[in-house]
Order: C-alpha cells, then sequence, then structure tokens
C-alpha cells in the first residue's frame, strides 16, 4: 500500500502565469490550509493523516464512489491499471483524498505534481520516464499545464509513448519510447480551463460536489475520533453546519474549536463552545467569513449589485481573481447569493437579505425571475 511518504517528484515553484494566483504549489502536498489565511504546518500534517486511505473510509460522495468501486474492481479483475480518471470542484472536497486512494486500493505507487510545477515538456519527460507500470501519476491543477507540456501529456496518456527530439537542427532525430501502462489521475477547479483533447484522454471524469450535513458530521466525527478531541454532538452538528461543505474547511474549523476549548473553556467543544469560537473568526451561521462577506458587499454597494466583473471585485478587496473564482464563488453561488452573467457577478435578492440591505433590483433589470 502506498501512502504520504512515498515518491514525491518534487518540482520548482511557478512563476506566476496568466490567472495571476502566485501559487508557490510545491508538490508535497502540504497545501491542505490553502483555503485559509496562514499556513499552520501541524495542521497541514494533520490533515494528510486524516486522509480517507481506501474506499470504504471515504464519507460522502456516494455516486462518485461507488463508480470508483466499479472501476477499480474491473480493472483489477483485468490484471490492468485503471483508466485515466479526472477529479473536478471546489478545493477541499477530497480530489488529492481520492488519488491516493485509487493507489492505494490499486496497492500502487502515487507519484505527485501539480500544473504550475511542470514548466517544461522536459520536466514532464523527467517524470514519465521515472513510471512503472501500474503507476499513478496525480497532476493536481491540471488546468495549468503549459501548451507544450500538454503535448508531451497526449501520446504519453493515449499511446504510454513518450516522443523525444535527438540533436538540433537538420540533423534533429524524433524518437518515441515507450512507457509502461500507468494512471492518470487529474485534479483541477476550473474544468471549464482544461483543454478539449486534454480531457478527452481520460476515462472517466467525476465533479466533486459540496458534503451535506450529514456527511460533513461524519467527516468531523471521525476527525475528532482520530485526533482524540472531546466533542458533543451540538458541538460537531455546529462546526459541521458552517463548514460551507468542505471537509477541509471542517477540520480547520475543528481545529480552531480545539484550541478554543483547551484556553477558554474545559477542553470539551460543546455546541456553545463551537458557536463562541466560530464567531471569534468571524464565521456566520452559514459559514460564510470576511473575505465572502466583503465579495458581496463591494458587489451591492460599489457596484449597486452588479453587475460587475470578477478582477474589479478582486481589485477592490485585494484578493486574488483565481482565489475568489476557486474558493468564495462556487459556495456562494451554491447558497444562490451569487449569479454569474455574461457581464459579470451579480448579487441576487437573497445575498441582499443576508447582509442586511434592501433590495431594489439589479442594474441588469428585475425582469430576472431570480431577483
Ligand atoms: P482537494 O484535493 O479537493 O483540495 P483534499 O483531498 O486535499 O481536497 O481534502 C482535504 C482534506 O479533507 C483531506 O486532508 C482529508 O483529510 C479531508 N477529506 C476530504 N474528503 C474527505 C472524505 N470524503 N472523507 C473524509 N475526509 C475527507
Amino acid at each position: 500500500m502506498s501512502g504520504d511518504d512515498d515518491d514525491r517528484n518534487r518540482g520548482e515553484d511557478a512563476p506566476d502565469d496568466d490567472n495571476g494566483s502566485g501559487d508557490s504549489e510545491t508538490m508535497d502536498n502540504e497545501d491542505d490550509d490553502r483555503l485559509v489565511s496562514g499556513n499552520n504546518r501541524k495542521d497541514e500534517r494533520e490533515n494528510i493523516a486524516l486522509r480517507p486511505k481506501m474506499l470504504r473510509e471515504l464519507i460522502g460522495q456516494d455516486s462518485v464512489r461507488e463508480q470508483l468501486k466499479i472501476i477499480i474492481e474491473a480493472a483489477m479483475g483485468r490484471k490492468e491499471p485503471v483508466d485515466h480518471l479526472l477529479f473536478y470542484g471546489p478545493p477541499g472536497l477530497g480530489k488529492t483524498s481520492l488519488a491516493h486512494v485509487i493507489a492505494n486500493e490499486m496497492s500502487a505507487k502515487i507519484h505527485i505534481t501539480a500544473g504550475p510545477s511542470i514548466e517544461r515538456s522536459g520536466d514532464l519527460a523527467a517524470i514519465l520516464t521515472h513510471m512503472k507500470a501500474g503507476d499513478v501519476l496525480f497532476i493536481d491543477e491540471i488546468h495549468r499545464l503549459g501548451r507544450a507540456v500538454e503535448e508531451v501529456l497526449y501520446p504519453a496518456m493515449e499511446d504510454f509513448a513518450l516522443d523525444i527530439v535527438i540533436g538540433k537542427g537538420p540533423a534533429a532525430k524524433n524518437m518515441r519510447l515507450n512507457l509502461p501502462r500507468f494512471t492518470v489521475v487529474g485534479a483541477t477547479t476550473q474544468l471549464a480551463l482544461l483543454a478539449g483533447p486534454l480531457r478527452d484522454r481520460f476515462g472517466a471524469r467525476f465533479r466533486l460536489d459540496y458534503y451535506d450535513q450529514d456527511a460533513m458530521e461524519q467527516i468531523i466525527a471521525r476527525a475528532a475520533r482520530m485526533l482524540k478531541i472531546d466533542i458533543t454532538a451540538e458541538g460537531m452538528s455546529e462546526i459541521a453546519r458552517r463548514s460551507r461543505g468542505t471537509p477541509r474547511v471542517g477540520l480547520r474549523l475543528l481545529r480552531r474549536a480545539r484550541d478554543y476549548a483547551q484556553t477558554r473553556a474545559e477542553g470539551v467543544i460543546t455546541g456553545e463552545i463551537a458557536g463562541k469560537s466560530l464567531e471569534l473568526q468571524g464565521i456566520d451561521y452559514l459559514g460564510l467569513d470576511d473575505i465572502d462577506r466583503r465579495v458581496l458587499k463591494t458587489i451591492i454597494i460599489n457596484y449597486e449589485g452588479g453587475p460587475v466583473g470578477l478582477p474589479t471585485i478582486a481589485a477592490s478587496i485585494s484578493e486574488d481573481s483565481s482565489t475568489i473564482e476557486d474558493v468564495y464563488e462556487p459556495y456562494l453561488m451554491q447558497l444562490g447569493f451569487l449569479k454569474r452573467t455574461p457581464r459579470g457577478r451579480v448579487a441576487t435578492a437573497r445575498a441582499y437579505d443576508h447582509m442586511g440591505y434592501p433590495f431594489h433590483g439589479n442594474n441588469n433589470g428585475s425582469q430576472n425571475p431570480l431577483f
């Protein structure tokens, strides 16, 4: 069984790319707290330890789990590696965990990398030549692979071949190296940014959805058990309710509630203690934090409810566009607070209501039944 200590293809940090997120993404999965400001190494280590290792430990995502079970069982029956698989959805929902689960279920070794870390096609070629039969290559943020790198990936995925050019000028020779059969597991927060041919090379694509209250409670309960945290059913329910359906957020809130209970109470996370800890962090009853509220307030107050472009919102609140797009918007849209229109982002009547502002229709007219 492979675990988190397996080989990692460590790479250089990528320079800022066009979406300017400026992520200094390393390839060792230590970005588990990227939804939050401040990076706490201990939290990250705990998150990795809490990762479900096998399919049976996976909570929620029932349909994805069932489909994966079939794919894995069938591949094992044929004694073949699983087909290339793509996971997409907002950060913190379990894409990386699933890649590990697949490798573990297949007793395969996992190599971990990320789109921005593979700068040149040679970087990918180096990774590919290290793949052994059945290995899993996990490519996080796969939408951020450069075009030249993608060109190397296509034949590798389709024909298990690596095309290389030896020499330069008229003497240059093309050579094709055969690669062993391996599995690419891709993850992306932005399916739409993935090139069509790349998308098509995955045998199955899975959209990860936000977890419901019940699944979030189970995830919090499991983590509390593993971390030996004393928490009541009310405490779990309170944290789960404000975790925006995202395991990574839930685990973070659990840890902060643990700190609060330890220093300001008797060490037990009750409903009341969880509530106080969340209040202190500025997280409201829907799980919205300060940045969510600033996004909504900017649209409502500065731009009369919108439509307003994402870069303008980002500049107004000094946040990164891609963070808003990947992390904040999907949840605000899920709550029905925000709409994406061709002319920009629009705050809905519900958002006005939640923020406590009177609603008189948007700039783009009130004819839309949603407003
Ligand atoms: P992503 O790759 O989508 O950003 P991760 O796989 O890193 O998300 O998940 C973040 C954390 O949430 C993991 O460390 C893991 O502990 C926890 N987690 C995610 N999905 C589940 C799940 N289905 N059941 C239990 N814990 C989960």
